[in-house]
């Protein structure tokens, strides 16, 4: 991973300004990162929230300061250790580990946690949610993709938009949706100096998955059901994988094919402990 430098392959505006199919959510960010700026000393977007304001961010409206630089080298180095600790826990795919490498995880946590960003454990995000711990981040999507770059890719369970930003880079589009006002609102503010063009958050009830963009070359749950929406299975494209945690008290990842039209095949992973999947909005 030594040349993984945050090289960002979005084509500019990319998919902000084609057609979209009706009630396809807006596109909420354009080009570039808070990485890529922070790493060329640009300028702050204006629109930067608290989370841009982070160790490791570096508004450079002004020129960066020298102890800024050398955070923001600190804050890659740890980052670079995340994703060598994960390779060696067997996920192989680059774009995946790439995709860990580019994005700031600690610019989606509190300024008071951000220290703990990048160590191998779920966090806190509010409204007793979790922000899931690396290591299954990436073996999710690892897991979904099985070693191709897909097209369309839903998550439910947007959170703090960090695993979001991280299917972002495997995924020409990605649809994310999450069930709290707060939570979808902490994401946007998050994601918004990213300016990730390719993804969408939707405000909803993922249990009904987004029948309007469907099919989907692949589904991420992150958080846990007694079993997978039916809604879900029937938004998977045909050979597509999804990735969900089952279980209430005992969980485990479970990878589902949909491998015809009324044929799914479910293979059961590693044990895992996600949040309750909950139906509705609040
Ligand atoms: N991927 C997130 C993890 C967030 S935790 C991240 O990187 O931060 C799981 C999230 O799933 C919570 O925010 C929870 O509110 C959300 N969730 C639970 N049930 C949901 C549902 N039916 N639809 C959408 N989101 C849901």
């Amino acid at each position: 991973m030594k040349d993984a430098r945050p090289n960002f392959p979005l084509p500019l505006s990319s998919t902000t300004g084609g057609a979209r199919k009706p009630g396809t959510p807006a596109p909420v960010f354009t080009p570039q990162t808070a990485t890529r700026n922070a790493a060329s000393g640009s300028k702050a977007p204006p629109e930067a929230g608290p989370a841009a304001r982070a160790p490791g961010y570096v508004p450079a409206a002004t020129g960066a300061p020298t102890a800024q630089r050398s955070d923001l080298a600190a804050t890659e180095a740890v980052r670079r250790a995340m994703v060598t600790r994960i390779a060696r826990q067997g996920v192989n795919d680059p774009q995946v580990l790439r995709a860990m490498e580019i994005v700031p995880r600690h610019l989606f946590l509190e300024p008071a946690m951000s220290g703990q960003a990048y160590v191998d454990a779920s966090l806190p995000i509010g409204h007793q949610q979790t922000m899931s711990q690396p290591y299954i981040v990436a073996r999710m999507i690892d897991m979904m993709c099985a070693g191709r770059k897909l097209e369309r890719v839903l998550e439910i369970g947007t959170g703090c938009g960090y695993q979001a930003a991280v299917l972002s880079f495997v995924a020409k589009d990605v649809y994310s949706i999450e069930r709290i006002k707060a939570l979808h609102e902490l994401a946007k503010t998050n994601l918004r100096p990213m300016r990730i063009s390719n993804l969408r958050l939707q405000y909803g009830d993922g249990m009904l998955g987004l029948p309007q963009v469907a099919p989907f070359d692949g589904i991420i749950l992150a958080a846990a059901g007694l079993d997978v929406p039916r809604a879900l299975l029937e938004q998977l494209a045909i050979g597509a994988h999804l990735v969900a945690p089952v279980g209430a008290e005992v969980q485990h990842l479970h990878r589902i094919t949909r491998t015809g039209k009324a044929e799914w095949t479910s293979e059961t992973l590693e044990a895992c402990h996600f949040v309750p999947l909950r139906p509705g909005t609040i």
